[in-house]
């Protein structure tokens, strides 16, 4: 499976389309997931194109999971959660939508269930979101 340009994610890195974002470093990109599963849902992608897990390089590996730890700490300081869920997916069949890889970010609560998927968010309620994890990454 070869890597297609023209994915949601490659439109929001080239930014062409607006997304809500909360961290950026020399390899990686943070934004807001438009269907969040929980308050603060957030995506871990590298700059570079790689479809997900099965074709990225080593070094896509070690960037974005970096950022993804420091994305964890991140919210859960945010959202004063007692822990956090990293969702990756790999290929269709693997329940995978967007195909440039991408480590999902959910800060937990005890005793609550992840919303189910599809439901679009509010604009204003996900960049208050934003906000909020933006002003703890500048803590942690
Ligand atoms: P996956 O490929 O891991 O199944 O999920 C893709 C994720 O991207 C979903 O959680 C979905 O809500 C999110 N998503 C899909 N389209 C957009 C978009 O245009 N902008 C943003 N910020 N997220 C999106």
């Amino acid at each position: 499976m070869s890597y297609d340009p023209d994915n949601i994610f490659a439109k929001i890195l080239r930014g062409e389309i607006p997304s809500a974002q909360v961290y950026e470093d020399d390899d990686t990109l943070v934004f807001m997931d438009i269907m969040p599963r929980a308050d603060g849902h957030c995506l871990v992608i590298p700059k570079t194109p790689c479809r997900n897990l099965l074709d990225a390089s080593p070094e896509q590996l070690l960037a974005v999971m970096n950022t993804t730890q420091r994305m964890g700490h991140a919210v859960m300081a945010a959202f004063g959660a007692q822990g956090v869920t990293i969702q990756q997916f790999n290929e269709a069949a693997g329940g995978q939508e967007v195909f440039h890889l991408h480590f999902h970010v959910l800060p937990r609560h005890e005793g609550q269930r992840l919303r189910p998927p599809g439901n679009m968010e509010d604009s204003d309620v996900i960049a208050a979101n934003a906000d909020k994890i933006r002003a703890a990454l500048a803590q942690v």
